[in-house]
């Protein structure tokens, strides 16, 4: 692509791949069950206006975000669609949040009641999720306490209950713990009576749940990021044989190539010092870009299909690497820190081992001064 010659480092971002990501979780979904895109922290750094745009295009129900100024963010492009705001709404945000109708999470009575009176005072009806803690011990009431919640909602004018939901606080590595906080949520919505109700989105299964786990009723939504933007997390995964696309590439180049003598020093601190004569090359992106100092002496790039060890310290606009194996390398090609190059591929996950970090990390760690460009 042309302009991936014009940059230093660079992110690209392919929607076709994020559109055929939906399609295919939403193939492997029972008939019927809503899709809620989570795109939250600017889409996980994927860009909210383009992907929620393409992820309107390939029907997804609703939206989540984190707070009332990603929700006021999103609105510009996505008016009449739903958008639940998942984070705590903070005193001074409730009346925007109500003004542009965005919807609420409610996790306790008090709550509840504040938005009623704010909502009352405006003279207009918020609408709510209600969330119910079964083991994350973050937001949302206790789940042997909810039905108080739900009460407190049913008898306000101006609050109107449009969902349910829990959050799995370890949903890859304990399936046992998962299947646990779905018992304690069917039951709570059980004991609210609410099961039956199709007119609400009731939903617990993230990226992680959706891959591993039947949504059996009363789960009528699931509300998925990671796995749009094209990382699965189980290895026996029904996504791996759908084919799962990466959504996300990063990339740099080869500022300058040079030849360093056995016991030459690398980069801050010398903490790589040369056994041998090698070609290194520098590359013109560092942890000012997205590339953590936790992947010194660690992390690998690609250039021409050959990975190419992390020498020493990453700097912030910089980083060194060794390309003794790749022949006739000239300034200015790319190297790949993410992505396939020629038969290799440096995953996000992968990525995430080198730098002591999880992909949902990684995607929020490029930061602001690395276009992302969109195919
Ligand atoms: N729901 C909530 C409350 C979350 O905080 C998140 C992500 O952090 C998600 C859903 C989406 O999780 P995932 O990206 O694993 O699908």
């Amino acid at each position: 692509m042309s302009y991936s010659n014009q940059h230093r480092c660079w992110v690209e971002i392919d929607l076709g791949a994020l559109e055929r990501n939906l399609g295919r979780i939403r193939d492997n979904l029972p008939q019927g069950v809503r899709y809620v895109a989570v795109v939250k922290a600017d889409a996980y750094g994927h860009g909210v206006h383009q992907t929620a745009s393409r992820l309107m295009q390939a029907n997804a129900d609703a939206f989540a975000v984190a707070n009332v100024e990603e929700g006021a963010r999103l609105l510009e492009i996505a008016r009449g669609w739903p958008i639940l705001v998942l984070g705590p709404v903070l005193p001074e945000e409730e009346n925007a949040l109500i003004q542009l109708g965005l919807v609420a999470t409610v996790s306790s009575c008090e709550e509840a009641i504040r938005f009623s009176e704010s909502a009352g005072n405006l003279g207009q009806t918020l609408d709510v999720h209600v969330k119910i803690d079964t083991g994350m011990g973050r937001l949302g009431v206790w789940h042997e306490e909810a039905t108080r919640v739900f009460q407190t909602i049913a008898s306000s004018e101006n609050l109107r209950l449009r969902g349910i939901y829990t959050h799995y606080s370890d949903a890859v590595e304990s399936p046992e713990f998962t299947r646990e906080q779905r018992a304690r949520f069917v039951q709570a919505v059980r004991a609210a009576g609410l099961e039956d109700r199709n007119d609400l989105l009731i939903h617990a299964d993230n990226s992680a749940g959706t891959e591993a786990f039947d949504r059996n009723n009363p789960f009528n939504a699931v509300r998925v990021g990671l796995l749009q933007f094209g990382v699965t997390q189980y290895p026996s995964s029904v996504f791996h044989s759908v084919s799962i696309e990466p959504v996300f590439r990063f990339f740099t180049r080869v500022g300058l190539i040079k030849s360093l003598p056995a016991g030459t020093p690398v980069s801050y601190g010398r903490t790589y010092v040369t056994k041998e004569r090698i070609r290194t090359a520098i590359l013109t992106a560092g942890y000012g870009d997205g590339i953590p100092t936790a992947a010194s002496n660690r992390g690998e790039v690609l250039i021409r299909g050959q990975r190419c060890p992390i020498l020493g310290r990453v700097t912030m606009d910089q980083t060194v690497v060794d390309v003794t194996k790749v022949e006739n390398l000239e300034v200015g090609e790319k190297a790949v820190i993410i992505g396939r190059s020629e038969s290799s591929e440096i995953t996000v996950s992968e990525f995430s081992r080198w730098t002591d970090s999880i992909p949902w990390e990684v995607f929020c760690s490029v930061t602001k001064r690395v276009p992302r460009l969109y195919s």
